[in-house]
């Protein structure tokens, strides 16, 4: 008994070799950390796309969203505020993690328009620092606080290789007034539109748990910012500030 035992033991365990179970780790590693192709494979131009972009994170909510959209097999583009990212280094490696883009939204979400130029470059500089930190990826988009942007702001961001999204639909989340964010989403989403939303908003994440599903039902295809627009010249900016 004991030694067909030791037998069978010595005969599996070959084929738990170091070698293989390195193979295996790394096979495993692949899976958790590549986002779902499909999802890559979206062709905009062919397909209705939206990008749902979600501002001012990371906050106590954002897992609850990423469940969400991986529910759904969706992905979104998160703007992160540098000093929070700083606070909870972890919670943006998540969302990273969960194939999601992430998106410089400055260091301090201040008015960037009102700043001197080397407060602008810093606002810039210290949120790329904190988001390579914490993700080790380098953000290609960056959106400043309520979307102001002037010359100077969008030349640094060029400096800085970021290109400045804003957006199509502004769902006015901020104004905690669901239905009538509901109601934005329903009727001004439109192929290829840059949504805002907020992340740090308790009701916006409760509102996705239905309009996620919603707008998948619509044969929306729920992609990044960059899958969307493809890559954007340093320096430029896409979207308005307003109300779509
Ligand atoms: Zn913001």
């Amino acid at each position: 008994m004991t030694g067909r035992f030791r037998r069978d033991y010595r005969r599996s365990a070959a084929i738990f070799t170091p070698k293989s179970l390195a193979v295996v780790a790394l096979l495993l590693a692949f899976v958790v950390t590549t986002p779902p192709a499909a999802a890559d494979a979206v062709d905009c131009a062919r397909v209705k796309c939206v990008a749902l972009t979600f501002d001012d994170g990371p906050g106590p909510y954002t897992d609850r969203l990423l469940q969400i959209l991986r529910d759904h097999a969706a992905r979104a583009t998160f703007f992160l505020i540098g000093d929070r990212v700083a606070a909870d280094p972890a919670a943006a490696r998540r969302i990273a993690e969960a194939g999601m883009e992430i998106g410089n939204h400055t260091w301090q979400h201040l008015d960037m328009t009102m700043l001197p130029p080397q407060d602008i470059a810093a606002e810039f500089r210290r949120a790329t620092d904190a988001l390579v930190a914490a993700t080790g990826r380098r953000s290609v988009l960056a959106r400043t606080g309520f979307g102001a942007v002037d010359d100077a702001v969008l030349a640094e961001a060029g400096r800085q290789g970021l290109a400045v999204v804003n957006w199509d639909v502004n769902t006015l989340d901020y104004r905690n007034d669901p239905a009538a964010t509901r109601h934005l989403l329903s009727t001004q989403v439109r192929p290829n539109s840059v949504v805002l939303l907020h992340d740090t908003l308790a009701p916006t994440v409760d509102l996705m748990a239905e309009l996620v599903p919603a707008l998948t039902a619509e044969g929306y295809h729920l992609v990044t910012v960059s899958q969307m627009l493809g890559p954007r010249p340093p320096g430029s900016l896409y979207g308005s500030r307003d109300r779509a």
